[in-house]
This record gives C-alpha cells, sequence and structure tokens, in this order.
C-alpha cells in the first residue's frame, strides 16, 4: 500500500510508523488474548493506564487493581476516544468503533506482549538496576554502546514492569539495544522481569537502604536485587560497585559472570582514580587490565554518577567498544534534564537543576556533591522540595538525616513543601545544637523560595543545588534562576511547562477546590508570636485537620514559625503527626484511652487529666508500660465542660502526688465566654489562679500553665500566663466580636471554582429544583459545577453570593448536589472557565468566612470544619 495512504487514513504520521507500535496480532498471540466483537484498529500507538487521557490511537488497559470501577473507567475511556481496550471482562457499555481484547490478567498480557515484541526483534536487552543514579547510568550505558550499535535508551516515569512496558511501544525496529530501568514496585516483581526481559547484561552500581519504600526492611530490598545475580543463566553479565557494600554483597551468591567498578579502591575490574569532582564536570583518571587512560572527564556530576559512567564502559567493553571509544562517549555526554544538570543561573552563579526524582539516598549522594564541590568563600545553596512517595519506613528519618547532612554542607539551606520542612526543623534543631552558621528558611511555594533566594543575591561563584520529587516541580524554581530563558528547555517536565509560571489549578476533575496559603499561617503565627511576651510558650491549636486547613502543613508551619507545643483533640491526630515526623510535644485535649497509653508514652505525647477516676487509669496503664506519662491537668473554672471542678482540685491532687508514672506537667483551664463576657472570663481566670496558687503551696510546680484561646490571648496579656492555645486566630479569622484582629493577621482559606456556562434567559424562566426562582426580566446567568456535595450548603441557609470579576453575583434558586447557578446580568462579559470565588478574595472584593457563616447562621469555625470538608485542597 501508499506509505502516504497510510499515513492519510490511520491517525499516524510516518514517523510514528518507524516505531514498533502495538499490533493487534502481537498481542492475541503473545498474551493468549481473546476477541470481543469485532475489530476495528489494528494498530496502536502506545499503552494507556488512565482512561481521561486522551490522544491518537491509544490502548487503554483496563487493570483489575485500578482504583474504582472497571467498566466506569473503560466507558470514560472509550468517551474520550481511545482505539482500543484490553480489559479482563467484557465491557457492557458500548464498544462501536473499538477494538476489545480481552486477557484473564491484563498486567500479566502486557509483560507477555513486552516479552514476546523484545524476542521477535532479536534486541539484546541491558538493565540497569539498584536504588540511584539509574537514569544517568542507563543514559551513559546508551551512550557508549551507541558508538557502535542502534540504541534505545528506554527511560522510564517510575519504578515497576508497568511503567517498563509503557516504554517499549516507542522501540524502534532496527534497534539492536535496549537500555531499560528495571527497578521494582513491589517484592517479587524483580523476579518476574528477570524472566520476561532475560537481560544479557545487568547493572547495579548503588544499593542503598535509606529508603526502602515498597519494602519493609533492608533485607528485602537486597533479597530483590539478589533475584538479578541468582536467576540468570551463567554466561549473563552482571555489573557492580565493588565501594558499595550492599552491591558488593551480592558478588558471592552470583551465578552470572561479574565484573566491578570502584573509585579509588584497588580490586575492581575498571578503576577511576584521581576523581576531581568540580562544579561543572567530574575528571578522572582509568585503569583496566594494562591499559591507563589519564584527564580524562564527564559532565555527568558526582561521585554517584560516576559509577554508572564506569559500568556503562564495562558494558560497552562486553560489546567490544573500546574504552578510548566509551570514553568519549563519557565526555561528550550531556546530563538528563533535572538530573544533576549544570545550568547558568542568575548573576554569573551556578544552578544544577537535580529536580527530576528525589529519594533520600539520591537526595544525599547529591549532598556529598555539593560538599566536594564546596569551596572556601563561594556560597553553596540547598533547596530541597518534598521527595517522591512519603509514609514508608525510615522516610522520617531519613527527612532528618537530609536535614543534618544539608546544614553541614550549605550556607543556606531552604526547603519547599511540608515533607521537606521535617528537614528544616532537623537542620535548625542541629544549628542549635551545636551553633552551625547557616540559615534554614521553610518556605511554602516556588514564588516564596524564588523570592528567598532573590534577596540574597546570587553572585558568581555561588552554587545553587536544586533537589527534589517529581510531584514537587522544584524545575519552576531552577526555571525561574536561569541567566538565560531559553535555557528552560532543559528542564525536566516539558510537558506540563505550560504551567510553569501559572498558579497551581486542580486537573479539570475537579472543578471546585480550596487554596489553602501556608505563607500567610506563617505570618499569623509570627504575629501572634509578638504579641506574647519571651517567656510565653504559644501552643498551636491543630486539632480537626487545623480547623480544615491540613494538619500536617499547620503544625510545620506554626512550628518554624514561633510555636513550641502543638494541641490536637485525639490520639489518631496526635499519630498523624508523628508519622508525619513532627517531633514537637503535642497535648491530646481529649480524652485519651487507657488503652492508649502505653502508645502515647513511647511517642512522647502529653494527655489531659481531667479527673480522679482518668488520673487513676493513666497511673495504672503507665506503671504497666513501666514509663512515665506526661499529663496536663484541666481544671473546669465556668466552662461547665470536661474538666475537674476548681473546688475538687485540691482533693484529686492529694492523690496524683503519690501517682508514680506519672509526670504532671502542666495545668489549664478554658474559657466559655473570651469572645464576648469579659466579666465571667475575669471570674474565671482568678478562679483557677486560686486553685494554681494553692497547688503551689502545696509543693506543686507546672512548667506550663494556660488558659486563653483565642479570645482570651486577644482580650488582654493578663490571661496569656505562661502559654496560650490560640486556634481560630492562626487561621486567620477574627474569634471576637469585640476586638478586631491585630495588624499582619489574614484569612488563609480561599474557595474557588470556574463558570460552566453562560446563558440568556427570557422572564419568567425558572431556575433549579422546584422552580423556588423565576427571571423577571431577560437576565444572563451563570452554571456553577459546585453544589452541596462539596460543601455549598443547601438549606436552610445558603450563600447570598460568590465573586465573579471582583463583584458580588447573588446565588439563585435552589443549590443542586454538585451545581448551583447565579446571576450576571450586572457583570459584563463572563464567560466559561472564568474563576469564581465563594470565599476569598477577588480583586477588591471579599466574602469573608465571618459573613458566610452569618449567611449560615452559625460560627466560621462549624462552616470549617463541618461545612466545607469535602472540598479538595491545593
Ligand atoms: C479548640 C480549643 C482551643 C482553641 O480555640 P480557638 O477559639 O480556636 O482559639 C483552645 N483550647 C481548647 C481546650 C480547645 O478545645
Amino acid at each position: 500500500m501508499h506509505p502516504i495512504r497510510i499515513a492519510y487514513f490511520l491517525p499516524f504520521s510516518l514517523d510514528d510508523i518507524l516505531f514498533v507500535m502495538i499490533s493487534l496480532y502481537d498481542l492475541l498471540t503473545a498474551a493468549n488474548g481473546q476477541l470481543f466483537g469485532e475489530p476495528v484498529a489494528h494498530l496502536f500507538k502506545d499503552f494507556t493506564l488512565d482512561p481521561e487521557q486522551v490522544g491518537d490511537a491509544l490502548l487503554y488497559v483496563a487493570l483489575r487493581s485500578g482504583q474504582g470501577d472497571v467498566q466506569r473507567s473503560i466507558e470514560q475511556a472509550i468517551h474520550n476516544g481511545i482505539a482500543g481496550v484490553l480489559c479482563a471482562e467484557p465491557p457492557t457499555c458500548d464498544t462501536d468503533g473499538v477494538t476489545v481484547v480481552m486477557s484473564r490478567d491484563p498486567q500479566k498480557a502486557l509483560l507477555d506482549w513486552g516479552s514476546y515484541i523484545l524476542k521477535k526483534l532479536d534486541v539484546k536487552t541491558i538493565a540497569v538496576a539498584g536504588t540511584i543514579a539509574r537514569a544517568t547510568t542507563l543514559a551513559a550505558t546508551a551512550q557508549v554502546l551507541g558508538r557502535r550499535y542502534t540504541v534505545y535508551p528506554a527511560h522510564t516515569a517510575g519504578d515497576g514492569q508497568l511503567q517498563l512496558i509503557m516504554a517499549l511501544p516507542r522501540l524502534r525496529p532496527g534497534n539492536q539495544f535496549i537500555v531499560m530501568d528495571m527497578s521494582s514496585s513491589r517484592p517479587g516483581e524483580m523476579r518476574q522481569m528477570i524472566q520476561a526481559f532475560e537481560p544479557d547484561v545487568v547493572l547495579i552500581p548503588h544499593i542503598h537502604c535509606n529508603f526502602t519504600r515498597p519494602f519493609e526492611n533492608c533485607d528485602q530490598v537486597i533479597q530483590e536485587q539478589a533475584a538479578l545475580v541468582t536467576e540468570r543463566p551463567a554466561d549473563s553479565l552482571t555489573i557492580l560497585n565493588y565501594d558499595d557494600d550492599y552491591s558488593i554483597s551480592l558478588l558471592p551468591q552470583a551465578k552470572t559472570q561479574v565484573q566491578t567498578v570502584g573509585i579509588d579502591r584497588f580490586g575492581a575490574d575498571v578503576l577511576a582514580f584521581n576523581v576531581l569532582i568540580a562544579p561543572n564536570r567530574t575528571g578522572f583518571d582509568l585503569r583496566y587490565e594494562s591499559e591507563r587512560f589519564l584527564g580524562r572527564w564527564t559532565s555527568l556530576l558526582g561521585k554517584h554518577n560516576l559509577y554508572g559512567a564506569l559500568a556503562a564502559l564495562l558494558v560497552g567493553l562486553h560489546y567490544d567498544v573500546p574504552l578510548s571509544e566509551g570514553l568519549r562517549a563519557l565526555t561528550n555526554i550531556r546530563p538528563l534534564p533535572g538530573q544533576m544538570n549544570a545550568l547558568d543561573g542568575l548573576n554569573g552563579s551556578l544552578l544544577i537543576d537535580d529536580s527530576e526524582r528525589a529519594d533520600v539516598s539520591s537526595t544525599l549522594a547529591a549532598l556529598d556533591w555539593l560538599q566536594a564541590v564546596k569551596v572556601r568563600g563561594q556560597r553553596t545553596f540547598f533547596v530541597l522540595g518534598d521527595l517522591d512517595a512519603n509514609g514508608s519506613n525510615g522516610y522520617v528519618a531519613g527527612l532528618r538525616d537530609i536535614g543534618e547532612r544539608a546544614v553541614q554542607v550549605a550556607d543556606v539551606f531552604i526547603t519547599q513543601g511540608t515533607d521537606a520542612a521535617v528537614a528544616a526543623q532537623a537542620a535548625r534543631d542541629l544549628a542549635l545544637n551545636n551553633g552551625a552558621s547557616s540559615t534554614v528558611h521553610a518556605a511554602y511555594g516556588a514564588q516564596d523560595t524564588v523570592q528567598t533566594l532573590t534577596e540574597m543575591r546570587l553572585n558568581p561563584g555561588d552554587v545553587v543545588l536544586v533537589k527534589g520529587g517529581s510531584t514537587a516541580r522544584m524545575e519552576q524554581v531552577v526555571g525561574a534562576l536561569l541567566e538565560n530563558t531559553a535555557d528552560r528547555e532543559q528542564l525536566p517536565r516539558q510537558d506540563l511547562a505550560d504551567n510553569l509560571a501559572g498558579t497551581p489549578r486542580p486537573l479539570p476533575l475537579r472543578p471546585s477546590w480550596a487554596e489553602v496559603q501556608p505563607e500567610i499561617l506563617a505570618q499569623n503565627v509570627r504575629t501572634l508570636r509578638q504579641m506574647l511576651s519571651p517567656e510565653v510558650t504559644l501552643m498551636a491549636v491543630v486539632k480537626a485537620n487545623a480547623y480544615g486547613h491540613g494538619a500536617i502543613m499547620a503544625a510545620h508551619t506554626a512550628l518554624l514559625n514561633g510555636a513550641g507545643y502543638l494541641a490536637v483533640a485525639s490520639m489518631a491526630e496526635a499519630m498523624e503527626l508523628r508519622h508525619a515526623g513532627i517531633n514537637a510535644p503535642i497535648l491530646i485535649l481529649s480524652y485519651t484511652p487507657e488503652s492508649a497509653v502505653q502508645q502515647a508514652i513511647q511517642q512522647e505525647l502529653t494527655v489531659t487529666v481531667f479527673d480522679l477516676e482518668s488520673a487513676q487509669q493513666y497511673q495504672r496503664a503507665a506503671a504497666l508500660a513501666g514509663g512515665k506519662l506526661r499529663c496536663h491537668v484541666k481544671v473546669d473554672t465556668g466552662m461547665g465542660r470536661l474538666g475537674m471542678l476548681a473546688d475538687d482540685a485540691i482533693r484529686v491532687f492529694r492523690h496524683l502526688a503519690v501517682m508514680q508514672n506519672l509526670d504532671i506537667e502542666g495545668i489549664f483551664t478554658h474559657f466559655s465566654a473570651a469572645d464576648d463576657d469579659p466579666d465571667h472570663t475575669q471570674d474565671q481566670i482568678s478562679s483557677f489562679k486560686r486553685v494554681v496558687r494553692a497547688l503551689r503551696a502545696g509543693g506543686f510546680q507546672f512548667k506550663y500553665i494556660h488558659a486563653a484561646n483565642s479570645a482570651g490571648t486577644l482580650l488582654s496579656p493578663d490571661l496569656h500566663l505562661n502559654m496560650v492555645r490560640p486556634g481560630l486566630m492562626m487561621y486567620g479569622v477574627n474569634p471576637s466580636s469585640m476586638q478586631p484582629l491585630p495588624e499582619g493577621i489574614a484569612p488563609m482559606f480561599t474557595w474557588k471554582t470556574t463558570v460552566l456556562q453562560v446563558k440568556r434567559l427570557p422572564p419568567g424562566h425558572p431556575v433549579g429544583y422546584g422552580n423556588t426562582y423565576r427571571t423577571r426580566t431577560n437576565e444572563t446567568i451563570a452554571i456553577l459545577p459546585v453544589g452541596y456535595a462539596d460543601g455549598l450548603r443547601r438549606s436552610p441557609r445558603t450563600w447570598r453570593y460568590v465573586l465573579v470579576h471582583g463583584q458580588r453575583a447573588p446565588l439563585i434558586g435552589r443549590v443542586s448536589m454538585e451545581k448551583c447557578a447565579i446571576s450576571v446580568s450586572h457583570i459584563s462579559g463572563v464567560a466559561n472557565g472564568d474563576e469564581v470565588v465563594l470565599i476569598g478574595q477577588q480583586g477588591e472584593e471579599a466574602i469573608t468566612l465571618d459573613e458566610v457563616a452569618r449567611w449560615l447562621e452559625t460560627i466560621p469555625y462549624e462552616v470549617l470544619v463541618s461545612v466545607l470538608p469535602r472540598l479538595p485542597r491545593l
């Protein structure tokens, strides 16, 4: 057939046809699949696992383990115009015009297809394994082999076989080698990949145990990698790192041939020595058998990447690429985008973009590099975003290690994001202890980071290393610090480059969202801190998910800006913070069950004692656990809620005095009307002080004595005692009708949506369920994709206005589950996609939480924690 006609009839370009493509025939053969109905398309360009993805000639793979309803996903994918579906069960929707292949296990079918294709094309497989520097090692290997062969470097976006297979359709017939990234996403997966792809050579330049996700411990990590030397044939080759304890530990059990690379330490087959770690290149001499090569270099930065480069040379040798040629390839290689890529920064500074991916080990390796290039008299900056994937074993400890290392290596350490803030906290703790002179700054977003750096005025000679996980998008920071905007092309994630500068927008799947601004919280906390005398500790109340703002973010931010203690409502809330790496003291304000006492002791949490019985329970459990439980005692001085009555306190304390396993650190009370009844508040504080005085006379000492919530903190410094417990005010909302908020405290919560449809209705046209609203004249209305399912309450009262183009537009008709209508006759030019604000500022206008609370006839607290909790947070 005429090639132009093919291009005309099929949604492929000629260039696409140079790729392998996924043929229906191969798929049916390799995966033992069955057709469901008549096939339409016979060739596909790519697989996709995302039913939302739109593109030509895609084959949607409906994995059984996928989230949500498989049938709905298939329907969605078909709706989005995919050409084919691979699934386990027959689709229940209309599949006209779509090729449907059924296979018992679609994931296995993919693997079988991959295996089949590599065999069919007779391509040699080189696999890069281990834990870090894989992408660079892969690139170096492809470059070295590329001196003699046609090579496909199969870069992947993440771990596991699925990611790997997604990269295979870009293989070209005629490629002699494929170099792939072989990393498992779960225990046992490595073995499956070995069986499917039968790699001829495997490189394992590094095995690190700092970061063990998805594995439980270091042993599992090593066991997974060990399959690479035990499950492959004797004539295949494995390349290990002689200097890496875990990598070389595989040597004794290897059933394959093994060769090794090393730096400086004799014994390795390929040895680099006289290594020179320079800011923009890595120099070395090389020895292999009787050959010597002096003064060689590569633009790959850092020792960790040099090992990968040396391993690449061995692969070359294995396939008759002479060392001299391999070395030339290493000299010519460009670093990959976002992988220790040296770029010209502002004012002659050197920017190292390492923002493609990050885990604990690769971050520590990058810091090693920074230390190696540090020169007296020149400043080093380390900018760290959140790492990839969290919640794993050792993650928090790893973040701490990074922080402690960073403060020793970098003159300026800036973190961005809440995970990275753990590192900032650790850096500060360490700096406090040993008087290090580094500057540590926890930033809240790319803009904040860039501004901080700009204020520090980068100079020639400054080295700025920027590192972060893929979702942290730290290339935004790099982009803003470039001397030449043309270098933006070298940043990773070009497909997302469009929104490099813009404000973050959620996926179109979520047309309504809340924006929470941590930088405002930081400012609020600092302002609050200034209202207090130095001896008063600020206890930040972050219960109920920090009043809906996000507890982890709020806790980090408060601690980094002057809070010294946290308060939550329950053990579960406290544990969420501990898991996030927050090691500040935390008071659990409400009930803690006896069964949780052991954990409370282990986690160094503080519980509330509110009567004799609770004290006895805690004492019993703490004695059993063999530890000391830290407590604050709560006295009821007129709130009529939790707490022992003031008159009972002395009697209860007589018992407390002999409870050996309770460490009574504090005493507190709570105001019932500090926002509108100063007299009652005065009575409460007097009664509380009387109790404390009497107890002191009886020999009790308290480290913390506290009473004031937000309203109390605002009302009078006399109520501060030596600790205050503000909540609402920290989030920028006024708790009191009597005083204005101090200057510098602002709200930080914005609720936004966008206009879905604009239309003109004739007079007398109903709007919404129940026809409760009818237009009087010709009226322009806008439909918004937000309803009571999102927290836009329907009844008995709802919002009166929202903001469009900086003006108020009234809500009309009833609020539906996911939609509502507003009248925009008085606002010209409203169009689809325009931003709408339901709470917050737009232009000169604002709708405050206070105002909304009044509309709903409740208080801002309730709006935040019960009306809006389903809203996606940005
Ligand atoms: C919630 C709470 C606070 C904080 O109250 P705000 O009015 O939000 O400042 C303080 N103390 C206790 C005991 C609380 O339960």
